[in-house]
């Protein structure tokens, strides 16, 4: 049986109606059978194209040139780019039929990749091995250092305490001070180094932020006295009085942008902020300094946190320093679960601000348990400073306890105050102001007729404390000022004391409920 009807009537007509086709011929029938059918498509086909209209054989036309056309651009860009790559490697390109050569080009490009990658995996290996080994070496070596110097600044200290001649002291304070500074750049040798070999771990202890902040106040207060800028710092009524972190490590990064502040202010002060952050809740606690002092170029701002970097190759000479402190800060912030940002206009200033995760403190130390507030909300203050970051600082402190207050930057418009009949039940005089001082001041407000002077805190530099008045102050305080010491001072001045007893817990301060 043949399917090709033609060839199976030729079959029958030749071979009888039973069609028994010899073994020898069965092979060439069947070949012819399938030309029979290649004819029979074929023949369809012109059948077909001659159906078809002149104009649609012109369209077809059109669509196979454009497609060609396309076809031939696709092929030329896959040779170029293929050309190129035989370029990159080094070879001549390869001839465009010639499919053998392109895979050859292919395979090779891959090997050198893999080459490549290989060579560099090593590169870095080796490179991470040699700092490791670096920063241990180091480590190391701060150690070994840290040992005698320790001997150095103890031995001076010792020699201080011994009645010596005045040019003795005074080449001894040298030895003391450098070995303080030779000591500190170790120190944060030491740290970089351990942070960069991954060893730097945090500890976990419970603590209270603002007392944190409060011990960097106090380690700066004489150098902002003797430079004559302010330093202050506020804290935010609803930071916990205890948390868990590292509290050293925290104090750390605080020195450093203080330090830097400090070192990079002339005029007008720094403040230190703290805030709980405003999502997180009292598990992560926001940290500003700001100062109002040379600041920083913003093309200099990327360089700000890589190690050994300074804004200006001039700093070492003019103001010291290594390079290393906000580049030590940066991690230790990012090791404490945030980052450090950098806002500064040069000539007005630099404001540098990060937030830390901290764990909730044990149960029921919220500040606000420590003790029953007590309610300063009638109570109208008048801030008298000349100048502005004291003031600001005051003013937002004050106002965190819901006091009223007035703000003025001379004694003058203190007294223009008083003159048109203003009341106000506290007054908070700096001593230290251009024009008339805070005791000059007070004393003209005193003597203003059918006015008695309200309770008056008196606010100086701590060098000048010694030597600042008594009368007609109900009391004095060092700045930089501290929350817990000015609350206290307010309390006393107005005889208001909290309705329970001192809370026995330390560190925490009886009067810290408010904060
Ligand atoms: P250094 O130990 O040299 O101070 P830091 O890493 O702490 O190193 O600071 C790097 C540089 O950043 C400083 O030398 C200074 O140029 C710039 N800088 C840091 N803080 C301030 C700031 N508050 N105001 C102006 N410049 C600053």
């Amino acid at each position: 049986m043949f399917r090709h009807r033609l060839l199976q009537r030729q079959v029958r007509k030749h071979l009888g109606p039973a069609g028994v086709v010899p073994e020898s011929c069965a092979a060439l029938l069947r070949a012819v059978e399938e030309a029979y059918e290649q004819f029979d498509g074929d023949r369809r086909l012109t059948e077909r194209a001659m159906e078809l209209s002149s104009r649609e054989m012109a369209e077809l036309n059109e669509r196979l040139l454009a497609q060609n056309g396309r076809n031939l651009a696709v092929l030329e860009k896959l040779r170029a780019s293929v050309s190129a790559l035989h370029a990159d490697a080094g070879g001549a390109a390869p001839a465009d039929d010639d499919l053998l050569g392109l895979s050859t080009v292919l395979e090779d490009l891959i090997r050198q990749r893999h080459a490549a990658e290989a060579a560099m995996r090593a590169a870095k290996e080796a490179a991470e091995a040699a700092n490791r080994a670096k920063s241990e070496f180091l480590a190391n070596m701060s150690h070994e250092i840290r040992t005698p110097m320790n001997a150095i600044i103890g031995m001076s200290s010792l020699l201080l305490d011994l009645p010596v001649s005045p040019e003795q002291r005074e080449y001894i304070a040298t030895i003391r001070s450098s070995g303080d500074e030779l000591l500190s750049i170790i120190n944060d040798i030491l740290d970089f180094s351990k942070i960069e070999s991954g060893k730097l771990e945090l500890e976990s202890h419970p603590f209270d932020p603002r007392l944190c902040a409060e011990n960097v106040l106090d380690l700066f207060s004489t150098r902002c006295a003797e430079k004559g800028i302010e330093l202050g710092l506020y804290c935010g009524a609803a930071v916990p009085a205890l948390v868990v972190g590292d509290s050293t490590r925290l104090r750390q990064v605080l020195v450093n942008l203080v330090g830097n502040a400090v070192k990079f202010t002339e005029r007008g002060g720094i403040t230190i902020s703290i805030a709980p952050h405003s999502r997180a809740g009292g598990h992560r606690l926001d940290f500003t300094v700001e100062d109002t002092g040379i600041g920083i170029p913003a093309e200099r701002m990327d360089r700000l946190f890589r190690s050994f970097s300074q804004v200006d190759s001039s700093t070492t000479r003019r103001f010291g320093g290594t390079g290393l402190g906000l580049a030590i800060s940066a991690r230790l912030v990012e090791l404490m679960g945030g980052a450090i940002q950098v806002t500064s206009e040069p000539g007005r200033g630099s404001r540098f601000s990060f937030s830390v995760k901290v764990g909730a403190g044990p149960a029921g130390t919220p500040r606000t348990a420590q003790a029953p507030p007590v309610d300063l909300r009638q109570c109208r203050v008048l801030v008298v400073d000349d100048n502005a970051v004291n003031r600001h600082i005051l003013e937002r402190q004050l106002e965190g306890w819901l006091m009223p207050v007035v703000c003025v930057d001379s004694g003058a418009a203190a007294l223009a105050r008083f003159a048109q009949g203003d009341d106000f039940e506290l007054i908070l005089m700096d001593f230290d102001m251009p024009g008339m001082d805070g005791l000059q001041t007070a004393q003209a407000l005193a003597a203003l007729p059918g006015r008695s002077l309200p309770p008056t805190v008196l606010l100086t530099s701590r060098g000048m404390s010694a030597h600042a008045p008594e009368a007609p102050f109900a009391a004095r305080l060092a700045k930089p000022v501290k929350p817990r010491e000015l609350h206290a001072a307010i309390l006393q001045v107005l005889h208001r004391t909290p309705a329970r007893p001192d809370h026995p817990v330390k560190p925490v301060s009886p009067f810290d409920h408010d904060f």
